[in-house]
């Protein structure tokens, strides 16, 4: 913003200005690019269970009424395709109030609670899952507390998805000096090395097929990337096909003057 009112002073200053212009202007449409990207592929996922469900309803008009197959089949379809808007949904709302959200939110999360709560929650839905917790010592994140719940659960929930049952995980947290490193390793089916840098694009899946089957919006990752980066943390992959995958988080602690918002 201060290039904005500079006053030029000689010409290296005026080709200065030009040159930071230029760089503005390019970041401008880019991002320009990425909205018109988003709105057009949040469009796509949306129009794909409505066509769905519109081929379903015409299914029951014509052949419902005396067919008592097609109207179970049409009624577990039709339930289907509408959670999986209504998730799609709740993905695209969550990810577009992330960082308003975050201005509001008291940023203090007790990690050893939120680990646990997030494991008891993972368990109760694959009670056949081992999931190793390995936290050191009591680490507090300056991180609204829902929004390190969501960070855990969306890793978990793959964690568990992309291994074949009975998942083994781990979940380690520990307190780095002015950060806290939270970990998620799984020994499941691992990602693809040319899939890897692009699993944080939303909408991005690995498999597409196995994706929407098992009802994944492909927005999990970018949603605990944009939480991580609203509060100036990091996130790594390590990855290996059939040996498995591990999701590293640095996040600031309680009393380090990185915090945000
Ligand atoms: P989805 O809703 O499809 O799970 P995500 O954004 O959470 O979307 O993940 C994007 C893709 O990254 C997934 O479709 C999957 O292919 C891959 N992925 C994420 N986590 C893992 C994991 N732990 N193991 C293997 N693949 C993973």
């Amino acid at each position: 913003l201060n290039e904005r009112v500079a006053e030029p002073r000689g010409r290296d200053e005026v080709a200065r200005l030009a040159s930071t212009f230029n760089q503005m202007l390019t970041r401008m449409e880019r991002s320009f690019e990425q909205q018109t990207r988003f709105v057009t592929d949040a469009s796509h996922e949306i129009l794909t269970p409505l066509t769905t469900i519109q081929g379903y309803v015409n299914l029951l008009d014509r052949w419902g009424k005396d067919s008592p197959e097609v109207l179970e089949k049409a009624i577990r379809a039709l339930q289907n395709e509408s959670t999986r808007l209504q998730e799609l949904a709740d993905d695209l709302l969550t990810l577009a109030a992330v960082e308003s959200a975050t201005k509001s939110m008291d940023k203090r999360a007790n990690v050893v609670q939120i680990v646990e709560e997030v494991v008891e929650s993972a368990i109760a839905h694959r009670p056949e899952a081992t999931v190793l917790k390995d936290v050191q010592g009591t680490p507090v994140a300056a991180v609204a507390p829902s929004q390190l719940r969501q960070i855990l659960v969306n890793l978990v929930e793959n964690a568990l998805k992309y291994s074949d049952p009975p998942a083994h995980i781990r979940i380690a947290a520990a307190a780095q000096g002015a950060q806290v490193e939270l970990r998620v390793e799984d020994q499941g089916q691992g990602i693809p090395p040319e899939d890897l840098p692009y699993i944080f694009d939303r909408f991005y899946r690995v498999d597409k097929s196995r994706g929407r089957r098992e009802g994944g919006t492909g927005l999990g990752l970018s949603i605990v990337k944009e939480i991580v980066e609203t509060y100036r943390g990091d996130i790594q992959v390590e990855s290996k096909l059939g040996v498995g995958t591990t999701f590293t988080v640095i996040l600031p602690a309680v009393g380090s003057d990185v915090q945000q918002g």
